[in-house]
């Protein structure tokens, strides 16, 4: 079974196509700037085939887009199958499947009726994933599609991890509670973390998705019981671009004193707070950690800050869940930054995390990292959100 996995965002597109028979990546690519200019990337990852880097193909719509991926798959000299008939179902990566959606589901009538009910809790993205599902039933009539929730995972939090302090009436009536994303890959590694554990009868997984956004979850028995971003992902730790948790006065202080109207004030939350808020210098921690070494005293201080958080955050979800028997890293910085995740874990040896520095050299695949007398186990996990995303479409395709 041949699975195209479509993350549809406003005005770009990426795709991969995974044979499930081996769990294989076919292709993979992006349509950027659809609406614009439209620009196509096409990787097959099979011998002798070409790629096609960031050319120009009118894509006014998501459907130009989907079409020209499609085109590409098929194409006689370069496509990875046959006929599209050879591609069985698409699965979408969803944004927020508000309370809802606790698993994935069958793209049916109800299904895009409940995505669209959500577009008020996911206004950016909610409605950029709908323009792919409509896309892909306008390329590919009748083939099934089924959607895969960032949101999901975190609906097994008690209520004391997902209600804010505010009138409980916000809750009933508005649905103002905490969800979490990054869910779909919270849910790979920790069941990955699971099976390097040795599938013990009882595990305290702290996981950690630390890329340009980050959350961290907390995770019991393979559950998740809390999560760093809350009713949206703006919150939670510190990120490239956003600020992570805030106090709420700071908004009525600023919007107070320069005049600045709610947009303005998200948009200065959302794109130019966090590490490149403080730094000054990016939101590349790659970037920020060079001007750091140089001397760069805002750039250190955005790093120190990070972690700081990051690690406030684990020490927290080892007293939730009354314990800790594994952290994972995973995501860009998660996975490559050896240095972060040393300065992340260094201070964490009263819980019993004890890094080895050798070890901790790796980048991605699936190591550990931690001393053979560490209490806690540390790996590395690398992320696969895509491949989690074919394995429910191909269950839910398979059940139908
Ligand atoms: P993601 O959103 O998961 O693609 O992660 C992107 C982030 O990973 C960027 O901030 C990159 O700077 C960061 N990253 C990638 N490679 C490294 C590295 N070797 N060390 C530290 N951060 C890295």
């Amino acid at each position: 079974m041949k699975i195209l996995v479509i993350n549809a965002g406003s005005s770009s597109l990426k795709y991969q196509l995974i044979d499930m028979d081996g769990e294989v990546l076919l292709a993979k690519g992006l349509c950027e700037r659809i609406g614009i200019d439209g620009k196509f990337t096409y990787k097959p990852l099979v011998e002798g085939k070409q790629k096609i880097d960031a050319v120009d193909v009118a894509m006014p719509t998501h459907a130009e887009a989907i079409q020209a991926v499609l085109d590409a798959l098929v194409d006689p000299a370069n496509g990875v199958v046959t006929s599209m008939d050879e591609i069985d179902a698409v699965g979408h990566r969803i944004l927020h499947g508000g309370a809802k959606f606790t698993e994935s589901c069958l793209v049916n009538d109800a299904c895009i009726e409940a995505i669209r009910a959500c577009i008020p809790l996911g206004p950016l993205h909610n409605p950029a994933n709908l323009m792919g599902i409509e896309a892909c039933t306008k390329c590919m009539p009748g083939k099934p599609q089924v959607a895969v929730f960032d949101t999901a995972f975190h609906m097994t939090m008690p209520p004391e991890a997902y209600i804010y302090a505010i009138p409980y009436e916000y809750y009933e009536r508005d649905d103002v509670r905490r969800y979490g994303f990054h869910g779909t890959s919270h849910r790979y590694v920790s069941a990955r973390c699971i099976d390097l554990l040795g599938n013990p009868a009882h595990s305290r997984i702290i996981c950690c998705h630390l890329g340009n956004g980050s959350s961290l979850s907390a995770c019991v028995d393979g559950k998740c019981v809390d999560t760093t971003m809350g009713l949206g992902p703006l919150a939670g730790v510190p990120m490239g671009t956003r600020c992570g948790d805030i106090d709420a006065t700071i908004m009525e202080y600023l919007m107070g004193k320069y005049g600045y109207d709610i947009k303005t004030m998200m948009n200065i939350l959302n794109k130019k707070s966090g590490v490149l808020g403080l730094s000054g210098v990016s939101s590349d921690f790659r970037d920020i950690e060079a001007a750091a070494q140089e001397g760069n005293k805002r750039a250190r201080l955005a790093l120190d800050k990070f972690y700081y958080e990051v690690r406030k955050d684990i020490g927290a979800y080892a007293a939730a869940m009354g314990g800790v028997d594994a952290i994972v890293f995973t995501a860009g910085v998660g996975e490559n930054g050896g240095h972060d995740r040393a300065a992340i874990c260094k201070g964490l040896e009263f819980l019993g995390v004890k890094i080895d520095p050798e070890r901790n050299k790796v980048r991605g695949g699936e190591n550990l990292i931690s001393a053979d007398d560490s209490a806690v186990k540390v790996f590395v996990i690398a992320t696969n959100e895509e491949l989690m995303i074919a394995r429910d479409t191909k269950a839910i395709v398979e059940a139908l």
